[in-house]
């Protein structure tokens, strides 16, 4: 699911603003954050020190994405691993201690056409800032099936990085056939014994040389023209049942155990309701100034997974989301 959805404007109006004929301006900031995943919290502790007194509205899942993991091992200062959720109540007690306001809420229209930008919360609440640092990340794309989310965190992950050391030796379905699925499927056959990929069609979407890297790994078996019907299990995942030639006179269903089962069907960043104003990619990531958190919206800057499609952890977009604010303090200095 999205974070965010664009507004429109039911009136006349430049279509996707706020429809702010009725809003009153509520409150103005210095510094208003919009997304609560490493992100956010990162560019809130350094705009709290700053003393930017920011302002947070984390969106629908407070926390972000890895509230969805249950334990993460790769963030540094964790020499025994951390709860992702555990971890987010700390990054958010952080910001909170240098006195970052978070308040649960989501921004459902924005204009970034003046000096002062404004943003409406949850349609209903206008807000202006000096200077706004979008956090608001992707989302995973599931396949929306039942079962799959009863299992998310128990078996279900979209994240290979994440959670791969959790099946070291067992065994593990990809679903997807782009590149992140060659690279999540590579990346688990080095940790588990059996990595099965699961391809709707018969032939990959990712580019040659990551074919080849799948193709060359003894331990990846691909299921071509497959899809997914079910995930089994009682607390956690045990087996998948498949479709096989779906729709065609020859379909089967067939059934694999598996200990894991990881999605890589692609990432959707949640960009939609700043589109008009930004520059973004073809596939919605927001473009920002190399090297820097900069949009091209002077007082608008964009961190995390918003901004990367590349890198896409929790420790690159905890490093973003200090820039953000460290060019936000930058650009507030030069207003005053
Ligand atoms: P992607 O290129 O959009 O590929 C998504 C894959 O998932 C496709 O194979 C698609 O099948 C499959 N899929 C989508 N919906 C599905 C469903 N409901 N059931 C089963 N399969 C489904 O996404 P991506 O792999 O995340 O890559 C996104 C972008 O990031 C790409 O531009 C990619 O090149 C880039 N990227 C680059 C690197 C790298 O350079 N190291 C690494 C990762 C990603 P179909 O093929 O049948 O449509």
């Amino acid at each position: 699911m999205d974070l965010f959805k664009p507004m429109g404007s039911a009136n006349e109006g430049t279509e996707g603003a706020p429809d702010n004929k009725e809003l009153q301006v509520k409150e103005h900031h210095k510094c208003l954050i919009l997304g609560s995943g490493p992100a956010g919290y990162t560019a809130a502790i350094y705009a709290a020190r700053a003393n930017l007194k920011p302002v947070m509205y984390t969106g629908m899942q407070m926390g972000g994405q890895l509230t969805t993991t249950t334990e993460v091992d790769n963030f540094p200062g964790y020499p025994d691993g951390t709860d992702g959720t555990a971890m987010m109540e700390d990054l958010k007690k952080q910001a909170e201690r240098f006195g970052t306001e978070v308040r649960f809420g989501m921004a459902t229209a924005v204009d970034f056409s003046g000096k002062v930008k404004k943003v409406v919360i949850d349609e209903n609440t206008l807000i202006t800032a000096d200077s706004v640092i979008l956090a608001t990340g992707a989302t995973a794309k599931y396949l929306g099936l039942e079962s799959e989310e009863k299992f998310k965190g128990f078996g279900v992950s979209a994240c290979a990085t994440c959670d791969g050391f959790f099946y070291k030796d067992k065994v593990v379905a990809v679903v997807g056939g782009g590149d992140t699925a060659a690279e999540e499927a590579t990346y688990l056959a080095g940790i588990c014994k059996k990595v099965y990929l699961i391809v709707r069609r018969d032939e990959l979407r990712a580019s040659k040389a990551m074919q080849k890297r799948v193709f060359n790994t003894k331990n990846i078996e691909i299921l071509w023209k497959h899809q997914t019907r079910e995930l089994k299990g009682d607390q956690v995942v045990t087996s998948v049942e498949l479709y096989k030639n779906r729709g065609e006179p020859n379909e089967e269903i067939t059934e694999i155990d598996i200990d894991g089962f990881f999605l890589a069907i692609g990432h959707t960043p949640n960009s939609e309701v700043f589109k008009e104003y930004l520059d973004t990619d073809e596939t919605g990531y927001v473009i920002t100034v190399p090297g820097t958190s900069k949009t091209k919206v002077p007082g608008v800057f964009a961190c995390g997974d918003l901004q990367d499609k590349t890198y896409r952890q929790a420790v690159t977009a905890a490093g973003t989301g200090c820039m953000a604010a460290l060019d936000a303090e930058r650009y507030l200095g030069e207003l005053e």
